[in-house]
């Protein structure tokens, strides 16, 4: 066995249907005593139940976050949670919500805690991780600060039912690529690597359970169980080309993140394959446990997506041909650890085929 660090992560983590009624007694066992509760506007009626809920416990409800955490929202967030005197928060939704509040405990002043409880609603996985991201004027700053980690985590799947099939899948795939990357990292372990591969089954195992009853509440538990370990691989190891060329189309080409992540992913694991046979063996062997056929793993992936009504090319989810030359070029003008060296013209072909919807080999 190859030498490794391995560094546990402190959250702490309420499972399962109903959870959501602990909600009281977590922000107790925190220390904390008035909660801002987050969401999107979308979510709003689901924020003012959480503060419901929470009765004294809650100082009021911010319902304005949105997708890459904007800088004047993260702002106000913060404003208002200072003019409330709020001590911590609760963020119910998607990545985007919790991303508001790790943008809120960023910038509390360095005496103070601002914990953070998160309420995930989608499988995207930002709950488990350390990393944040700010957007300024276009640009989206992202970085590590143990502070943004929720303390706690509340995976209640009730919460999930009304999560659209559309998102549920693409959403799903998202917490896959999470784990399919950290199944090759070059900092990766041993541990993660179980996560891993049980993330990817246990997504790969709700998904069409799903899709014939979107309120299949054993299902919709396993699918938040992926996004928790595949959530915490995320948090744990390093990414590799996958997840920045999502950065990148996501950011640039402002193409919706969940969709952006089925699309590329088959096609990065295609161009990663014959550098990382152990991680492509895993996720068959993961896949195959959940029901699906065998093949590569690229292949195995894309069937997946497809199977489900995802979307698999660039071109339906909004990104012009014409720019795929900048995106190649975006994509190597940093270089950082992945299995096969970054090429610009096997990334330009790489993004040609995602852009097409061509199924791998
Ligand atoms: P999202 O949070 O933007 O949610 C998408 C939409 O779905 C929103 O309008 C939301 O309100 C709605 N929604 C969420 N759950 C719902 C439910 N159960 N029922 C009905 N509607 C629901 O999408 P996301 O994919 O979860 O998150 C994407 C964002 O999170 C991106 O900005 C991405 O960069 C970030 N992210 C960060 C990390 C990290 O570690 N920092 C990890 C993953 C994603």
């Amino acid at each position: 066995m190859q030498s490794f660090v391995y560094t546990a992560a402190a959250t702490r983590v309420v499972f399962g249907a109903g959870a959501l009624g602990e909600l009281g007694r977590e922000i107790a066992f925190l220390g904390a005593e008035r909660a801002l509760v987050l969401s999107t506007p979308g979510q709003a009626a689901s924020a003012h139940r959480v503060a419901e809920l929470l009765g004294e416990r809650s100082a009021g409800v911010f319902a304005q976050a949105r997708m890459h955490v904007p800088i004047e929202i993260a702002r106000a967030a913060r404003a208002e949670a200072q003019r409330l005197g709020a001590d911590c928060a609760v963020a119910i939704g998607g990545g985007s919500t919790t991303g508001l509040g790790k943008a809120i405990a960023l910038e509390v002043d360095g005496t103070r805690r601002f914990p953070i409880v998160a309420i995930p609603t989608t499988y995207a996985g930002s709950e488990m991780t350390p990393i944040w991201g700010v957007t300024e004027g276009g640009v989206k700053k992202t970085g590590r600060d143990p502070r943004v980690l929720p303390a706690t985590v509340i995976y209640d799947p009730e919460l999930t039912v009304a999560l659209p099939l559309a998102l549920t899948v693409t959403s799903a795939m998202n917490a896959i690529a999470h784990a399919a990357e950290g199944l090759y990292a070059h900092d990766g372990n041993p541990v993660t690597a179980l996560m891993a591969e049980e993330g990817i089954r246990a997504a790969a195992t709700a998904l069409p359970a799903l899709r014939a009853d979107a309120g299949d509440l054993e299902a919709r538990s396993d699918a938040l169980y992926a996004a928790w370990l595949c959530g915490t691989v995320l948090g744990n190891v390093a990414m590799g080309l996958h997840h920045k060329l999502c950065h990148t189309l996501g950011g640039t080409f402002n193409l919706p993140h969940a969709e952006v992540h089925t699309v590329v992913l088959p096609h990065a694991l295609a161009y990663n394959a014959a550098a990382a046979p152990e991680a492509m063996a895993r996720i068959v062997r993961a896949l195959t446990a959940a029901g699906r056929p065998g093949g590569s793993a690229a292949r195995a992936v894309f069937d997946l997506a497809e199977a489900h009504g995802a979307p698999t090319s660039l071109r339906e989810i909004g990104m012009a041909q014409s720019d795929l030359d900048r995106a190649a070029d975006l994509a190597v003008q940093n270089q950082y650890p992945n299995p096969r060296a970054l090429e610009r013209g096997a990334i330009r072909a790489l993004l040609q085929r995602a852009h097409e919807g061509a199924r791998p080999d």
